[in-house]
């Protein structure tokens, strides 16, 4: 089982490798912001089509949106975002560091010990102004949420989808929040990546959709390769709940600092619904013609951010193991995950070798995300691969020259098979689909 992993080599092998910067580096960085490298940019895709694949594709329940990032302030009045977004901020009297109150323990400013103020609240939505005039009237905010996006298209997808309820609508976009305190790398970050989903259902069968909903979310990070042991359900206490939900769970990762929220599953009960219908003068119900009555929609929230996400597919793949007395690094990622599916790489850059390698990759990076390397030995190359999760490596090799065929290594069992080019493409499309390597279920190591 691999090794309990820290931030530091986390953060370290997603610069090596590409996957994550700081942001802005050159100019020394900007708190708590961060830009996906070339191979990062391909893991967050994946993650995103993973989650809407089975969140909208494999639905018949659940239809798509993508709202604006700026809307009318008056969605945040309605929302409660305005009065209650809030946490409490105290400074520093001597250094001037600002903290959560909530997360200081005693009196002092926990850099330097001197007195700090009083808590003011703190509104944590970015505010900015739209149009020439910077003026009252014109303040926008960024969105602290995508679900507000869809609370006020609720009329307009309900009468242009012929629906019926229960029915969920989905958003993948930007969030930006302004923490006080922000950290632990890609965890909690003031501009991220939202996955949302509002399920709207008959009040009355909200308890039972919550259940399914919490079952359902836990379930998906299992099945892309996170240990069970590593995640838990979290109920809120009754003191613990927002101002806006009746009962809500938190599915919990064992992050390296400690449990920490992955995901938020809340029954919003007709909260919103009824709020934007009073502040908007239109009215949001559903007329159920089966049951010849009309109601408002209670709605369930799993909510998700793409990067936190992306963070825990990483900590739980990270391996460190040896190898014939050299260690290996590696992430076992899920091989729907993985930024990279196959790479093609020439036993040496050899002329001889070079057009038959190239021929294979052209063959096969239309089907698959292909990597194409012959810099440096083969060794070196197989462990830029590791790294970065690649599940499978084709090499081409002065043997394939005559026989027409390449080998493939798999990537968590170092095994290795000869294929024949022709079916090379047929080959890896089944074992990226899950089919196994050998006659031996090598995909079954991974949890030995
Ligand atoms: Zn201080």
């Amino acid at each position: 089982m691999p090794a309990k992993v820290d931030m530091d080599k986390i953060v370290s092998l997603c610069k090596r490798r590409g996957l994550i910067f700081p942001s802005s580096e050159i100019y020394g960085g900007l708190a708590s912001c961060w830009d996906y490298g070339p191979m990062g940019v391909e893991l967050k895709r994946n993650v995103r089509d993973a989650w809407w694949k089975s969140i909208v594709h494999e639905r018949a329940d659940v239809v798509g949106l993508d709202t604006s990032i700026m809307m009318h302030p008056g969605v945040w009045a309605a929302s409660g975002h305005i009065d209650s977004f809030t946490d409490p901020l105290v400074e520093c009297k001597s250094c001037h560091l600002r903290w959560r109150a909530d997360a200081v323990e005693g009196k002092g400013c926990p850099k330097c010990g001197g007195e700090l103020t009083e808590p003011r609240m703190f509104n944590l939505m970015f505010k900015t102004s739209m149009g020439p005039v910077e003026e009252e009237a014109s303040t926008v905010y960024l969105r602290p949420e995508t679900a507000q996006g869809i609370f006020v298209n609720f009329d307009n997808v309900i009468t242009t989808s012929r629906k019926k309820l229960p029915l969920g609508i989905a958003q993948i976009g930007k969030s930006f929040r302004n923490e006080i305190t922000p950290g632990n790398f890609i965890f909690r970050t003031r501009e991220f990546e939202h996955m949302e989903l509002e399920y709207f259902v008959k009040p009355g069968t909200d308890e039972k959709w919550l259940d399914y909903w919490v079952k359902e979310r836990f379930d998906w990070y299992v099945k892309l390769g996170i240990r069970k042991e590593n995640l838990r359900l979290r109920q809120h206490g009754k003191d613990e709940l927002a101002h806006y939900a009746r009962d809500c769970y938190d599915i919990d990762y064992l992050f390296p600092m400690g449990w920490s929220e992955l995901e938020g599953i809340a029954n919003r009960g007709d909260f919103d619904l009824i709020q934007h219908a009073k502040h908007s003068g239109k009215e949001l119900g559903y007329y159920d013609a089966e049951a010849g009555e009309k109601y408002v929609p209670y709605v369930i929230e799993p909510s998700a951010g793409v990067d936190r996400s992306v963070l825990a597919f990483l900590i739980d793949a990270y391996d460190e193991e040896e190898v014939e007395g050299e260690k290996r690094t590696l992430l076992h990622l899920h091989r729907s995950l993985a930024p990279v599916k196959v790479a093609v790489l020439p036993l040496s850059r050899n002329e001889k070798l070079t057009p038959l390698a190239k021929e294979v990759f052209n063959k096969l990076c239309p089907n698959f995300v292909t990597d194409y390397d012959d810099s440096q030995s083969i060794g070196r190359r197989y462990r830029r691969q590791d790294e970065i999760g690649t599940p499978f490596c084709v090499t081409i090799d002065f043997e394939s020259l005559e026989d027409k065929q390449v080998t493939i290594r798999e990537r968590d069992s170092l095994a290795q098979i000869r294929v024949p080019i022709e079916e090379l493409g047929k080959s890896l499309e089944a074992k990226l689909k899950g089919e196994a390597f050998d006659a031996s279920p090598l995909w079954a190591t991974r949890d030995k």
